[in-house]
């Protein structure tokens, strides 16, 4: 089975997962927790704004990830919308993998964002989108007015709205910040 969470910057997909993992469906199951190296704050764990975290391994290509997952039952792999960004030669070896899942009886969880800054949506998402058998959708609180729709992410570069030409995949650092907006206010803020 494969289940996407997704969702914007925010929007308690860590939470959700680690709510998840924890609950009693999840008693006695092998699980293995993975997420893309180039996150590296993350430091061995998944963890979610409310402070809980679960254990996790870095990966940074996901042919490595075969080794970690024998006689799993339950397979997370966090932020994998930065699978695109990864040494990877083609997202093929991903599908590959998804197919490994399925042959293998893993239940494969998937938890990342759906749109990047620009609006549009991680090629690699969009495509699982598409084959997923469950998607759990949510949605943040926007910074800018008090919609509880907040779909958007808006990046900023030393406090200015970044151009739509600056590279897609950047984390946030002192001068790299986002914030999550509804779409009246991520349109008005891009008119
Ligand atoms: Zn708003």
């Amino acid at each position: 089975m494969i289940t996407v969470v997704t969702g914007p910057m925010r929007s308690g997909k860590s939470e959700f997962i680690i709510k998840l993992l924890n609950s009693n469906e999840f008693d006695n199951k092998n699980i293995r927790v993975f997420y893309p190296k180039i996150m590296e704050k993350e430091n061995g764990f998944i963890t979610s704004s409310d402070g809980s975290r679960y254990k996790a391994i870095p990966i940074s290509d996901i042919i490595n990830i075969y080794p970690f997952v024998v006689n799993t039952n339950i397979v997370v792999i966090d932020e994998f919308q930065f699978i695109d960004n990864l040494n990877y030669e083609s997202r093929l070896d991903f599908f590959n993998f998804i197919e490994y899942c399925i042959s293998n009886d893993i239940n494969l969880i998937l938890s990342g964002l759906d749109l990047d800054f620009r609006s549009q949506g991680f090629e690699i998402v969009k495509e699982v989108l598409c084959i997923a058998d469950k998607v759990i959708k949510l949605n943040s609180n926007c910074d800018y007015c008090d919609s509880k729709l907040g779909r958007r992410c808006i990046r900023y570069v030393n406090n200015k709205v970044a151009n739509h030409n600056d590279e897609v995949i950047q984390m946030e650092t002192e001068d790299i910040k986002y914030k999550t907006a509804c779409v009246k206010c991520y349109k008005k803020i891009y008119r």
